[in-house]
């Protein structure tokens, strides 16, 4: 198969730099838990972190929804709002990317704002004001306002993106950001691991040559991961991750308030309930703690309070949790069942890796000296502008593998297209997701297979469809069908349906660059992006619809079977609930339909709880078709 490349041909000079642009820019983009970034490349040829009018390179990663005009703020500016209008400001939103209730629930009590469970098994949701905003929106509108600084800073259109996400994100984590990214405008190339953005940063990898074990210790504000890559021939695999979501810089920060508030004899409690004070005292403590990468000494004082410290105090109070990710680095070493000699190069990220007494430690356990020369900020963010240019074409020296040109998917309930490969795959590749019936004793699936970017199926090429027939009769959600994808080097296409508790199956070969032109996959591209708001607003109608259709399934299947276990009134008040969600189903507004399935499912939470019956828990998992 030919290098498919999709150079959108465009000549246009920079008016920033005055220099002639022959392809469209595309960025990379530092999606972090604390802060995001977006580079590119420069005219110089060197990857460089966007600063928007001196606003800074490094946007926190908070959104903040003004309850009076309705206005939305990101970055610094919603940063204030942390302390005074917590219910209205979401932080750490990467932490909830593509997760469900059920994977959040040990650390719910996490966040100040308001995350939603309506269904344990689907993705979570937050509640601002009488809104619904999924993880999705929110990083969208991060992801929004690092397009809208890169195109003001830059005064050229960005449209295309790479997006750096931990390693150890899964499909449903990666293709949440991918939506993110949509959501905002953006064209997402690839989603690239954060430690392989780190290691392009310091040019390794980049030799198609070389083969080389690597460690990405990453100390960010308020995770760790530490990963082990082999590189082969310019292609980055992961060995093993390792690390914790609840340890980072975060910590120091609280350990210094605390040792404060012992030696000026303090009251926690009181100083807890005093926000002001509090806030006053963790910002003293993170400048405190960034001073102590040029000083060895402190001296402050907040009103009365002495916030004094020093270096070997502080590296005391942060010992242990530092010992922690150097035991993450030992599990992560022995789970890719390497010793610490194998591995040739060790690279620092996040900026808690300015901590001295974190770099000796990593140092002295690797055994060697440490990649650090680049701002462990920014180094993530730089990496990701690398693999945009290698992807733009721009660099010769690196060998471009054959990549699926759009990405291949099936039809799931409502119409919508479910992305099993996505585009810009390398190939050969494989990929596969499991589904279910919506339908009690439903014993065919239709399978359709479809190309293409955009959301709607119908939108999309159709390349196949075929039956998976004499599925064994069994209620709603009981069948388990795996669906496979196996993309060849050749750009054939097998698509595989297996019904697990059966053992029936069905395939289908189809050859997806067939009877397609260049032309006509750079047309549709060039729609996806067009259409990409109204897009995801009409998915995600259509998923608050298939949902609140299947809750309505479910509850009355429930009260069929089960009503001599309730009240009459609650019958009745279930009915009512049932109706207004009906009702509500008829309209096209996705928050009213999500509050709507939230009211029923508080009503009807305790009599689930009750009952425990096994057959609604099952029925209530998975996706489903018509
Ligand atoms: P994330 O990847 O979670 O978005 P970052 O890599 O941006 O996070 O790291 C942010 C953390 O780095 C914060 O806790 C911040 O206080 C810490 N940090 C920044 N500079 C320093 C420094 N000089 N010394 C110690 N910690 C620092
Ligand atoms: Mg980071």
């Amino acid at each position: 198969m030919p290098i498919v490349k999709f150079t959108m041909a465009k000549v246009s000079i920079n008016l920033a730099t005055g220099s002639i642009q022959k392809e469209e820019l595309i960025v990379g983009i530092d999606l972090g838990t604390t802060n995001s970034l977006i580079a590119f490349i420069n005219p110089e040829n060197n990857p460089q972190v966007i600063n928007d009018m001196g606003k800074g390179v490094l946007v926190p990663s908070i959104v903040h929804f003004d309850s009076n005009n309705g206005e939305i703020k990101v970055g610094n500016e919603a940063k204030e709002f942390l302390i005074t209008d917590p219910q209205n400001t979401i932080f750490s939103v990467k932490r909830l990317l593509g997760r469900s209730y059920k994977d959040i629930q040990n650390y719910k009590n996490f966040f100040s704002y308001k995350v939603i469970d309506d269904n344990t098994e689907s993705l979570v949701k937050i509640k601002v004001g009488d809104k619904f905003y999924t993880p999705i929106e929110l990083s969208g509108l991060i992801l929004k306002e690092l397009k809208e600084r890169a195109e003001h800073a830059l005064k050229t259109p960005v449209n295309r993106a790479v997006i750096t996400v931990p390693a150890y994100f899964n499909d449903s984590q990666r293709q949440a950001t991918r939506d993110a990214g949509k959501l905002a405008g953006l064209d997402v190339l690839r989603i690239v691991n954060e430690p392989t953005a780190a290691s392009l940063a310091y040019g390794i990898g980049l030799n198609p040559n070389e083969t080389k074990t690597i460690a990405v210790y990453d100390l960010g504000g308020g995770t760790f991961d530490v990963s082990i890559l082999q590189i082969q021939n310019g292609i980055f695999e992961v060995l093993a991750t390792n690390g914790n979501t609840f340890l980072g810089g975060d910590d120091f920060d609280s350990a210094i308030v605390d040792y404060w508030i012992e030696k000026n004899q303090l009251n926690k409690a009181e100083v807890s309930n005093n926000q002001e004070l509090s806030q006053q005292l963790r910002l003293k403590a993170e400048e405190t703690k960034k001073a102590f990468t040029h000083q060895s000494l402190v001296n402050n004082k907040i009103g009365e309070i002495w916030c004094t410290m020093d270096r070997t105090t502080f590296e005391s109070l942060i010992l242990s949790k530092v010992n922690e990710t150097i035991s993450c680095c030992l599990n992560a070493l022995n789970d890719a069942k390497l010793t610490v000699e194998q591995i040739d190069e060790v690279i620092m990220v996040g900026g808690s890796t300015r901590i001295g007494l974190v770099k000796k430690m990593v140092s002295d356990f690797f055994k060697r000296p440490l990649h650090n020369q680049v701002n462990p900020d920014k180094v993530v963010a730089l990496g990701a502008a690398i693999q945009a240019d290698v992807l733009a074409g721009n660099r010769t020296d690196i060998l471009l593998l054959d990549v699926t040109p759009l990405s291949l998917g099936i039809e799931t309930i409502g119409g919508l297209m479910d992305v099993i490969i996505t585009r810009n795959s390398k190939v050969p590749t494989k990929a596969g997701r499991q589904y279910t019936t919506s339908i009690d004793g439903q014993v065919n699936m239709k399978i359709a297979v479809y190309q293409g970017e955009r959301d709607l199926v119908k939108e999309n090429r159709k390349l196949a469809e075929f039956e998976l027939k004499g599925i064994p009769a069994m209620p709603a959600g009981f069948p388990k069908v795996d669906i496979n994808f196996l993309l060849n080097a050749d750009g054939i296409l097998k698509v595989q349906a297996l019904e697990l508790r059966s053992g029936i199956k069905q395939e289908v070969e189809v050859k997806p660059t067939y009877g397609i032109t260049d032309e006509q996959v750079e047309q549709m591209l060039l729609d996806s992006i067009t259409h990409a708001k109204s897009d995801v607003d009409q998915r995600m109608l259509i998923e608050a619809k298939t949902e609140g259709e299947q809750m309505i399934y479910t509850v009355e299947r429930f009260l069929q079977k089960n009503n001599h276990f309730l009240t009459d009134i609650e019958i009745t008040d279930t009915n009512n609930y049932l109706q207004n969600l009906k009702n509500i189903l008829l309209s096209d507004d996705k928050d009213a339909i999500h509050k709507s399935i939230d009211n029923l499912n508080d009503f009807t939470r305790p009599f689930a709880e009750r009952l425990m019956d096994e057959a609604i828990a099952v029925a209530m998992k998975g996706k489903r078709f018509e």
